[in-house]
């Protein structure tokens, strides 16, 4: 370039200050667009994602120890019956004794003393408890080995939600009514009944319903559980208490005793053993 005035001069001159004027800018912008540039000494192979990005190390779950199979207590259950006294339970009718009858390592309904119930109350848990119709039963349909365990038992009477128990091996009733079913809730998903005279067991994952401030529902209630180790309610959301006659509906309660249902059937009473909790 030749700078034949002072006027060209003039331009040159600006055209320099302008340019070192907005260099900050343009080196900022150019270095805004690289990638971040590895450390000293780094390999393409640690800017990619590693596995140990994703590792959880706490908190650490508390250790249990589990039963010796996985009908047998572990370590940090509440052992509710263990086949020697009822020492847990109440009767419903008056809190006195639980008067049912204790032999052999089992208990027996004795359909006189009525329901009884847990001494604790419980909300969230995992439950296992293992019944028995006797070999010899009479009766059918809802007549013939019918009782429950009323997960949370929230009033007087049958006032909760029973999961039924009844003899559903070969026997017919209305299938919201069998053998596992939420009572007039939800059949179970299969019949995994064994028959009379043989032991089994319910293995429930329980979780409370909650309530808003006012009473109302905020979360029903939901109830997985197995019989004899096959899955008959896969996370069912109760519509309420189970109740014999019209809709069920929901009444707050924080927490409930477990009650076992002792029937007015006629039939031959049943019998529990092994009833063990997990709150969670
Ligand atoms: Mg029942």
């Amino acid at each position: 370039m030749r700078l034949n005035t002072t006027a060209d001069l003039f331009r040159l001159t600006a055209s320099i200050l302008l340019t070192l004027a907005i260099w900050p800018d343009i080196s900022e912008h150019v270095v805004a667009q690289q990638p971040p540039r590895p450390a000293a000494g780094a390999t393409l192979a640690d800017a990619k994602p590693r596995p140990e990005e994703t590792e959880v190390w706490e908190p650490v779950p508390k250790v249990v120890t589990p039963g010796v199979t996985s009908s047998n207590a572990p370590s940090d259950a509440i052992v509710l019956f263990d086949g020697k006294s009822l020492d847990e339970w109440v009767s419903v009718r008056d809190k006195g004794p639980a008067g049912w009858t204790v032999a052999g390592g089992t208990v027996v309904v004795n359909k006189e003393a009525g329901n009884i119930e847990t001494k604790r109350r419980f909300r969230d848990y995992q439950l296992h408890i293992e019944w028995r119709i006797p070999f010899v039963i009479s009766g059918s349909g809802q007549a013939r080995g019918n009782s429950g365990v009323f997960l949370a038992s929230t009033g007087p009477g049958d006032t909760g939600y029973e999961l039924q128990i009844l003899d559903s091996y070969e026997n017919k009733t209305y299938v919201n009514g069998q053998a596992g079913s939420l009572y007039k809730q939800y059949p179970p998903l299969v019949n995994a009944s064994h028959k009379p005279g043989e032991w089994q067991a319910y293995d429930v994952v329980w979780t409370a319903p909650t309530f808003n401030a006012d009473g109302s529902l905020k979360t029903p209630a939901y109830c997985t559980a197995f019989h004899n180790g096959v899955l008959i309610q896969n996370h069912s959301a109760l519509k309420g208490a189970t109740v014999f006659i019209g809709s069920p509906s929901y009444v707050a309660y924080e927490s409930a005793p477990i009650m076992l249902q002792s029937h007015g059937d006629p039939s031959e009473p049943i019998s529990f053993r092994n009833i063990w909790i997990r709150e969670l």
